[in-house]
């Protein structure tokens, strides 16, 4: 038993369900790790659907580990355009140079070692791939537990102690498989299709299953910045963005803080700055209220077109170019 589950009555027909519903993916067709490895890198923020074409186009130009840990950087990152998120394709390029020599760890445990492999993703490739009875936990198979036992706000630690009990130890890759599928296609977020839903008999949500599980609450720090559109003859100063979010793009000088005004003016020695508005902006933990102010300098500058901006830095380039020109 698994609460009020008889898990018998649920592990079966799942599993048929599966063998008879499940989407033929080319993921699917192999048991080589690399390859499920990559195709649940690439699923971490893109859908089945989409990610089929990526999944073809890195698998053909990278086939193994050592054919991408040999790859250079930039030939791995034109590999993955289009697909976003490009920090996966780093952490994996990084991950295949660190076990090239000794091919991928066998357990979720050592899986959770590797750059960009979260509990997840090692959990479903240790089931996957090696067959280990470990569950893996994305955000769909969290909805179809959440549904099946109609907990409201359920806890990591119970949604992982459920779905470990819920598990068919002698085919795990297939169970967690068949618990993600059940989520992405019938007990989907909105309008779950209850009518043929092979657990249906067992799910104590199904009646209201838009309640569970309650949406999460975002918990985004409130965060004041200080913007400067510093203009020059031959444009505007802008700087090159470092950490996870804005890593690599281009944008205007930015201070976090209450005295970041006083910090930039003196980092560009500038005086009488002209205050021209307010731009926010929301990352996923904080949201950013920005304070432009413009001004005038000499030196060098960049036309803000030929950079890569963030979104953040066009909202302040459209502040600032509507205040220059009303
Ligand atoms: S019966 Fe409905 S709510 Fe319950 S698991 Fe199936 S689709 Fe989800």
């Amino acid at each position: 038993m698994v609460g009020h589950l008889n898990g018998k009555e649920v592990r079966a027909p799942l599993l048929a369900w599966f063998r008879q519903n499940a989407r033929d993916l080319p993921w699917r067709r192999t048991r080589d790790p690399y390859a499920i490895l990559v195709s649940e890198i690439l699923l971490q923020q893109t859908r089945a659907e989409q990610a089929l074409g990526y999944y073809a186009r890195f698998m053909a130009e990278f086939p193994n580990l050592g054919a991408l840990a040999r790859a250079a950087e930039e030939d791995v990152l034109r590999a993955w355009a289009g697909a976003g998120y490009y920090r996966r394709a780093r952490s994996l390029h990084r991950l295949a140079q660190e076990v090239a020599g000794t091919g991928l760890p066998r357990t979720a445990a050592g899986l959770a070692d590797l750059p960009g492999v979260g509990p997840y993703t090692a959990a479903a490739v240790a089931s996957i791939a090696f067959g280990e009875p470990v569950a893996a936990v994305d955000g769909n198979v969290r909805r179809v537990v959440a549904r099946l036992f109609a907990a409201e706000e359920p806890s990591p630690r119970w949604l992982r102690a459920t779905a470990e009990g819920l598990l068919v130890p002698e085919d795990p890759g297939s169970w967690n498989q068949a618990m993600m599928e059940l989520g992405a296609t019938v007990c989907t977020p909105k309008d779950p299709r209850c009518v043929s839903c092979p657990v249906a008999g067992s799910c104590a949500g199904k009646s209201d299953a838009g309640r569970y599980p309650a949406p999460r609450a975002r918990r985004q720090r409130a965060v004041s910045a200080t913007a400067l559109v510093l203009r020059t003859p031959q444009g505007y100063v802008l700087e090159k963005r470092d950490g996870q979010a804005l890593g690599g793009l281009w944008g205007f000088p930015l201070a976090e803080g209450p005295d970041g005004l006083g910090a930039l003016l003196s980092r560009y020695e500038v005086q009488d700055p002209r205050a021209v508005g307010t731009v926010k902006h929301a990352f996923t933990h904080k949201r950013l209220t920005v304070a432009v102010y413009e001004a005038s300098g000499e030196g060098p500058g960049e036309d803000p077109q030929a950079r890569p901006l963030s979104q953040l830095d066009r909202k302040i380039l459209a502040l600032a170019e509507r205040g220059r020109w009303p």
